[in-house]
């Protein structure tokens, strides 16, 4: 089976943040994720990581996967619950925003 496949079973949030060094400030995923990103004073934006990813439903994980897709410089990190780190870099992440985009 090939990682893709693999990942797209499996596309379980276990952590998600925004990599300060990188973010622009472009306020996109604010507007496509207010619940999950907000600005900080410091201008660059902050994710708000849930208590319990556990919890979060298929429109969060959603969400987050789409903020990070589209995030222009790839500031939004998010770890699958394969381990693995993706970003707007990665192809596995548009896959999987792809899809979830047209559940
Ligand atoms: S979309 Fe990316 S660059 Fe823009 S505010 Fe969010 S994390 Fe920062």
């Amino acid at each position: 089976m090939a990682s893709h496949e693999g990942l797209m079973m499996t596309s379980a949030i276990t952590d998600f943040w925004v990599d300060s060094d990188w973010c622009l400030a472009h306020y996109l995923c604010i507007d496509l994720a207010p619940v999950f990103f907000e600005m900080r004073d410091e201008g660059w934006a902050a994710s708000i990581r849930p208590t319990d990813f556990t919890s979060m439903s298929a429109a969060d994980i959603d969400a987050v996967l789409w903020a990070a897709a589209h995030c222009p410089v790839a500031a939004i990190k998010v770890r699958l619950s394969s381990g693995e780190v993706v970003d707007a870099n990665s192809a596995v992440l548009k896959t999987l925003a792809r899809r979830s985009s047209s559940s």
